[in-house]
This record gives C-alpha cells, sequence and structure tokens, in this order.
C-alpha cells in the first residue's frame, strides 16, 4: 500500500480520465462514486456489504459526528475507521454546507459560523481552524476545507462575497492542517455560475496548494443546463494532477455528465436515500417499487443485476416489503442502488481506459430511454 496520498492518471478519453488515487488506507479507482455514511453509517448496510458493492472509500459528515457522537469521543475509541468498521479510505466534509443548509439559528463571521445544535439546541462554533481539528480527529483520509457557498440562484455580488471569503478560510485551513503524510487536505473551489468568479477562485486555490480540488457550490437549485454548463470550463481551470471532486453529485445521467467533463470523484446520498423510499436505480431508468404493477410480477427488479435484491427476490417480494414497511426492504434496495451506482462507475472506467466512452454515453442514454420492462 501506498504510504503517501498520491493519484495517476492512467487513461483520457476526451476530458475524461481514468486512474488511482493511492492512500496508506487502499487505492480509490477513479471516476469514484463515494457512498454517504453521515452518522458513521451507510443507513441499512453492513460496512462489509458497502465494500463488496465495490465501494472504495465513503463519505463521512463533520457537522453530525461532532454533534453526536463527537469527535473528541470517536478519537478516544480509535478514530472513525475503527469506530464504525470500515478499513477502506474515509473523505469528510468540513461541515460548512451542512451548517448552513441543516441549522435555522446561525451567525456567519469573517471568524467561522456559530450554530445551535438541531439535535438539542446547544451552541456549537466552527471555523476552519476548529474544522482541521475534528477531521483530524475523526482520523479522515480526505479533508476538506471549510468553506460557505450561498444557495442559487443569488445575487452575483453575494456570490462574490462568499467565494472570496471561502478563499482566505481555505488559506487559514492548509495552515491548520499542516503536514500530515498520507492524508489530503481537498480545496473547494466557488464562485457560482460566473466563470470569472470560478476563474479567481481556482487561482487562489492553486496559489495555496492543494492535494485535490473539489468543485463546490453546485447541486444547489440550479439544475443539470446549468450544472454542465460551469463544469464544461471550472474543471479545466483545476490542476490536471490532482483529483477534481464534484461534491454532492448526483443522478446516474448527472455523474456520467460530469465525468465526460473532467471529474474524478462525486458523492450523493441518492442511491441510499431512494433505497428507503422505493426510488430504485436501473440501467433502464428509475423504478417506483410502490407502484401496484409490481405486487404479482415474480421477475427480478434487473435480471442482469448480481446484487442480493435481484439475485434472490422478485419485484413482488420487494413491493411486500416496502408496503409493509420491514427493514429488509431498506436492506435490499439500498444494496441494489449502491450496487448498481458502483456498477456505473466499473463501465464507466472501463470504456474510459478502452477509448469508448462517447460510445457508453450513447448506450448509457439509449437504455434509459426504452424505460422499465412492460408489466406482466
Ligand atoms: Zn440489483
Amino acid at each position: 500500500m501506498a504510504e503517501r496520498f498520491n493519484f495517476h492518471v492512467n487513461s483520457r478519453d476526451g476530458m475524461a480520465r481514468q486512474g488511482v488515487i493511492s492512500t496508506p488506507r487502499g487505492d480509490i479507482r477513479t471516476p469514484a462514486f463515494m457512498p454517504v455514511g453521515t452518522a458513521a453509517t451507510v443507513k441499512a448496510m453492513m460496512p462489509e456489504s458497502v465494500a463488496a458493492t465495490g465501494a472504495d472509500i465513503l463519505l463521512g459528515n463533520t457537522y453530525h459526528l461532532m454533534l453526536r457522537p463527537t469527535a473528541e469521543r470517536i478519537d478516544r475509541l480509535g478514530g472513525l475507521h475503527r469506530f464504525m468498521n470500515w478499513q477502506k479510505p474515509i473523505l469528510t466534509d468540513s461541515g460548512g454546507f451542512q451548517v448552513m443548509s441543516l441549522t435555522g439559528l446561525r451567525k456567519l463571521t469573517e471568524q467561522g459560523v456559530k450554530f445551535k445544535s438541531h439535535i438539542d439546541g446547544s451552541e456549537h462554533m466552527l471555523t476552519p481552524e476548529r474544522s482541521m481539528e475534528i477531521q483530524r480527529l475523526l482520523g479522515s483520509d480526505i479533508v476538506m476545507c471549510f468553506d460557505e457557498c450561498p444557495a442559487l440562484p443569488a445575487p452575483e455580488e453575494r456570490v462574490a462575497e462568499s467565494m472570496r471569503m471561502s478563499m482566505r478560510w481555505a488559506a487559514r485551513s492548509r495552515d491548520a492542517f499542516g503536514d500530515r503524510p498520507g492524508h489530503a487536505l481537498f480545496g473547494i473551489q466557488q464562485g457560482g455560475v460566473t466563470r470569472d468568479l470560478r476563474a479567481e477562485s481556482a487561482e487562489k486555490l492553486r496559489a495555496i496548494g492543494f492535494d485535490g480540488y473539489a468543485v463546490g457550490g453546485l447541486a444547489v437549485g440550479e439544475g443539470q443546463e446549468a450544472m454542465f454548463g460551469v463544469l464544461d470550463y471550472a474543471t479545466d481551470m483545476l490542476p490536471e494532477d490532482k483529483p477534481r471532486y464534484l461534491m454532492g453529485v448526483g443522478k446516474p445521467d448527472d455523474i456520467v455528465g460530469a465525468v465526460a467533463r473532467g471529474i474524478d470523484m462525486m458523492d450523493c446520498v441518492l442511491p441510499s436515500r431512494s433505497g428507503r423510499t422505493g426510488q430504485v436505480f436501473t440501467r433502464r431508468g428509475v423504478v417506483n417499487i410502490k407502484n401496484a404493477r409490481h405486487q404479482d410480477d415474480p421477475r427480478p427488479l434487473d435480471e442482469t443485476c448480481a446484487c442480493p435484491a435481484c439475485r434472490g427476490y422478485s419485484r413482488a417480494y420487494l413491493h411486500h416489503v416496502f408496503r409493509a414497511q420491514e427493514i429488509i426492504s431498506s436492506m435490499l434496495l439500498t444494496w441494489h442502488n449502491l450496487h448498481y451506482y458502483q456498477e456505473l462507475m466499473q463501465g464507466i472506467r472501463e470504456a474510459i481506459a478502452a477509448g469508448r466512452f462517447e460510445a457508453f454515453q450513447a448506450d448509457f442514454h439509449a437504455q434509459r430511454a426504452e424505460g422499465d420492462i412492460a408489466p406482466l
């Protein structure tokens, strides 16, 4: 295993890249999709099951973990990997985005964000320095800079002010992170949907210097077309030789489109959250398992899928346990969804390596356009 954090691009196809991030905790094949383990668990999944879907890395949330059970407690218990029984790499977010989106009561200053816990109303302060400390206590392999971003659409002046403060916070994050061999710190590009602001942000981040670069402030309500419009130029502004991470994305077609625009890493709650609400992702689009058309259907969700939900259970059974609110429903549907996402990533990586990513995209869209198999 690698002693240091390192990124290597193996092949390119257009803007798309296929490669590997090496860390002391294992390799991350890119483009990579990271399942979200908000409160030290990917809901409804055992960690070994998450690994079995093909995930090389998962994401933990600083905001949730600092409030409960607290970073200090996780540190005393041996760090997040040991605490949640996941030995592969973990990326943690900085807490900034969730503080702004989840807490109604907060005060934003140059120093940081003061807020009240959504759990018990207790008062907390998150700053770049405190975020770095929490992520160190958790033992995160990939640490994210503390930043702030407005929901879109927002006035350009507000987006510019926010981006410049985030860049000052990025410098403070870099100083507070220090030198930690084997661990990586990623900067986050901001600037909304304004090209000049994205360029200014990228320039400031490059001057500070990071192990990887995230495109932040997207997937916050701007829509896919606007997001792709930004990615068409924003990824190119970031260093070629470092991983590029699109935060909080997305739906399967968002992922394919982002990879085509040079993105190497993504994360999203969608496959796991949808598993609990009966939304199933397949090659042929989204299946809603609660629909009555499935109640007598002995066929699997997807006959070509090798996941436990598709190998052992019918649509009729999955429909029944969902309607009966049985726990196995969340378990099976989450497993299938995460399996589907990882299989999609594997297909993407193989297609880029073979120089046929364009054909892959055409097949991907054609299959989805067919829609679900016809009812019996
Ligand atoms: Zn399946």
